[in-house]
């Protein structure tokens, strides 16, 4: 079982389904737990949440689980507890531990040590939070985090202090009042990042209504949706979806990809979607030990974004929140994978590597250095292949 499922799994829209006869047997099917389900139930983005894989027993029939999956998802309960669309545990290697697919989702016993410097709140969110769900660090803009809920629990969340509760979670609407106030009477807020959890676990109508909420604020002119549905539950992505997102617009969309393995044929349907409906797409990526800190494989990622025209946005440096130490690396690896791509390939395919500074300080670039010296009027500098140049101001 590996990623040649998902790759030739035939990518269907809801008419084509209906329309088409029954095949003998969908990639899908393969997996035991799987085989009798209907492709109108697979292609079905609710049939889906409510099938996530939760327990020991529905994992184990996917995957041969190491000891140290077993006891992980035996800790993991209630908030951050495994949950798993059945649509991602087909994309997991059941014979290998170090499948990225599996990592991301299957909780381990290392997720239950707290490492040096790691804290409940790494950036230092709630400390900069004016009404509740927003976060206001930067001048012109804010962050809402709208929702505790995703489609799939990622064992690297930096808000694994807020999200995944799902017992407790507050789904009324008159919860974004206090922050949507905020924002009315904040002028000089000109761009709103609507966040979580994941903003399309809301259904349409709900989250129409907060798009169309923030829409009426006259001085905000810049809306964007931060998700990673597109990668964890593609049958979201639907034909009403966009239209609700539609008369909103313009809309941003940054979409949390990790590795190229998460880049299926279903996933790139539901980004072209998005982007024949006119949404800019980026994407946003943890970097992540044993799962993309080896340069060819973010070189695979960037290539791979650029083809289902998402715009390779950010690469963060593992947050210090807790549980995550087993997935960081050092930040030396992270520059290192920016000077092999900066000059060797498209500049579009190069984002921006950040640390999200602890205590609040936002998002700092941290770059392979190419300035050599700078004096009065003179800057000797480096290109990518270490080549020197001199530049006369
Ligand atoms: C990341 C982030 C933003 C958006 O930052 P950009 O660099 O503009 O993408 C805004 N507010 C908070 C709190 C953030 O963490
Ligand atoms: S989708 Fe985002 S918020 Fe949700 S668990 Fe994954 S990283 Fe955290």
């Amino acid at each position: 079982m590996d990623n040649t499922i998902a790759d030739n799994q035939k990518l269907l829209t809801e008419s084509q389904i209906i329309s088409r006869p029954v095949r003998r047997s969908l990639d899908y099917q393969q997996i035991s737990l799987y085989k009798d389900v209907n492709p109108l139930d697979w292609e079905d983005w609710h049939w889906q949440m409510k099938h996530r894989v939760t327990k020991l027993e529905q994992i184990s029939q996917i995957v041969k689980l190491t000891s140290e999956e077993e006891e992980g998802i035996k800790n993991a309960r209630g908030r951050m507890a495994m949950a798993i669309t059945p649509y991602w545990a087909t994309l997991m290697d059941g014979d290998d531990p170090s499948c990225p697919i599996r990592r991301q989702a299957i909780p381990e016993v290392y997720e239950f040590q707290v490492g040096p410097h790691e804290m409940v709140d790494p950036c230092g969110e709630d400390t900069d939070s004016p009404a509740p769900h927003l976060v206001h660090r930067y001048p012109d803009r804010v962050l809402l985090l709208s929702t505790e809920q995703c489609a799939m629990y990622c064992r690297h969340c930096t808000r694994r202090r807020l999200v995944g509760d799902e017992a407790n979670s507050d789904t009324n609407a008159n919860r974004w009042d206090a922050a949507l106030d905020y924002i009315r009477s904040n002028k000089k807020i000109r761009d709103v990042l609507i966040s979580g959890g994941d903003p399309f676990t809301y259904e349409d109508e709900v989250l129409g209504d907060l798009l169309k909420k923030i829409r009426a604020i006259p001085h905000v002119e810049f809306l964007r949706i931060g998700t990673r549905i597109p990668v964890t539950l593609p049958q979201r992505i639907t034909e009403r979806l966009i239209s609700t997102l539609k008369k909103s617009g313009p809309i941003w969309i940054s979409i949390h990809f990790n590795h190229p393995k998460e880049i299926t044929k279903r996933t790139r349907i539901a980004c072209e979607m998005l982007a024949d409906a006119g949404f800019p797409l980026g994407s946003q990526t943890v970097l992540l030990k044993g799962i993309n800190d080896r340069p060819c494989i973010m070189r695979k990622l960037v290539h791979d974004l650029l083809k289902i025209r998402v715009r390779p946005y950010y690469i963060y440096q593992c947050d210090l929140v807790r549980g995550t130490q087993h997935f960081r690396t050092s930040v030396k690896e992270g520059i290192n994978i920016i000077e092999k791509l900066r000059g060797y390939t498209s500049g579009y395919a190069v984002p921006t590597y950040v640390i999200d500074a602890p205590g609040g300080g936002g998002k700092i670039p941290v770059n392979p250095n190419y300035i050599i010296s700078q004096t009065k009027g003179k800057y000797v500098l480096r290109n990518y292949e270490n080549k020197v140049f001199t530049y006369l101001e």
